[in-house]
């Protein structure tokens, strides 16, 4: 198996050793604490993602972020924080950044982040943006709300109300989702799906007044409502 290749800039010692301790058995790791020494191997070299902190020694860790996207970098992008005040998701977004983790965050997190950045890229063809009874997903941007209330969803979590707003009304077996879920696993606890499964529904079902989920006894589960339309995207 091919190690994925991260960069990752962090001044910080004791963080950036841990990472390197829990990442470098999957990806290759490339360490640099100087944001000006970032901008210069990854001109020069190709990752996979990139693991930047926004506050570096020698330059804001958003310019570096900006530098990047400028000279044509398209590694996906996740920057770790200090403090979630100081830069709104928005902002980050807008500077080229995939996803935030604020510190202090933990390991299983961050691997969680990193492994859905790392994620093969969608086929050309799948909206960004799916609606289907209230909930509107973002693909792109992992985000999720319903009736306008963002929703934060765990990986997994996320990868299966994607399946199932994909095949919104029909039939989604347990076998379809798992394998859409969890894609390099061959054995999975059988009731791995419906733990999964019930946790999403305390976040997208429960608070609301219907119930879209619905389970099909001995099959699987069905997202109980038709696509809504949107308005077609720009980009
Ligand atoms: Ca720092």
């Amino acid at each position: 198996m091919q190690l994925s290749r991260i960069l990752l800039i962090e001044d910080d010692r004791s963080i950036a050793s841990a990472l390197t301790q829990a990442l470098q058995t999957s990806h290759h790791l490339t360490v640099t604490r100087s944001g000006a020494l970032a901008l210069r191997k990854a001109e020069k070299n190709r990752y996979d993602a990139i693991i930047l902190d926004l506050g570096l020694p020698d330059m804001d860790g958003l310019a570096v972020c900006k530098q990047l996207r400028e000279q044509g970098v398209t590694a996906p992008l996740l920057i770790l924080t200090a403090n979630e005040k100081v830069l709104s998701k928005i902002h980050l977004l807008d500077a080229g950044a995939d996803d935030y983790l604020v510190k202090p965050f933990s390991l299983g997190e961050l691997k969680a982040r990193l492994w859905v950045l790392l994620r093969p890229p969608l086929p050309p063809g799948p909206r960004a943006t799916i609606s289907v009874g209230g909930i509107i997903l973002n693909r792109r941007a992992h985000e999720v709300r319903r009736d306008d209330i963002p929703i934060r969803l765990r990986p997994k979590e996320f990868a299966l109300l994607e399946y199932l707003m994909d095949h919104a009304g029909t039939l989604a077996t347990r076998r379809a989702l798992t394998s859409y879920a969890w894609p390099d696993r061959q054995n999975l606890w059988t009731n791995t799906v419906d733990v999964h499964i019930k946790h999403l529904r305390d976040k997208i079902d429960r608070p609301f007044n219907r119930q879209l989920i619905v389970t099909m006894h001995g099959l699987g589960y069905k997202l109980d409502a038709a696509p809504d339309t949107i308005p077609e995207e720009t980009t």
